[in-house]
């Protein structure tokens, strides 16, 4: 089961704390390289130690992966 993570961290601004500015952590897909800050992130079934990420478009079209680590095929 895939969650969509939402990662984001905080970064203060010291000239005004009072501003604050979120910036969303950016990843880049397993499948399409492109960086996306809309991704699922979870371990490789074929090597727990890798984490596959996946942008948003390539989870839509179901894009298959490739684990970096084994370099086999997922769904
Ligand atoms: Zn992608």
């Amino acid at each position: 089961m895939q969650s969509l993570a939402f990662a984001y961290i905080f970064k203060p601004n010291p000239s005004n704390p009072a501003c604050n500015e979120a910036i969303f952590m950016m990843k880049n897909c397993t499948t399409c390289g492109a960086q996306t800050r809309e991704y699922s992130e979870f371990p490789s079934p074929h090597d727990p130690s890798v984490k596959i990420v996946r942008c948003f478009s390539c989870r839509r079209i179901s894009l298959p992966y490739v684990c970096p680590s084994t370099g086999k095929a997922g769904p």
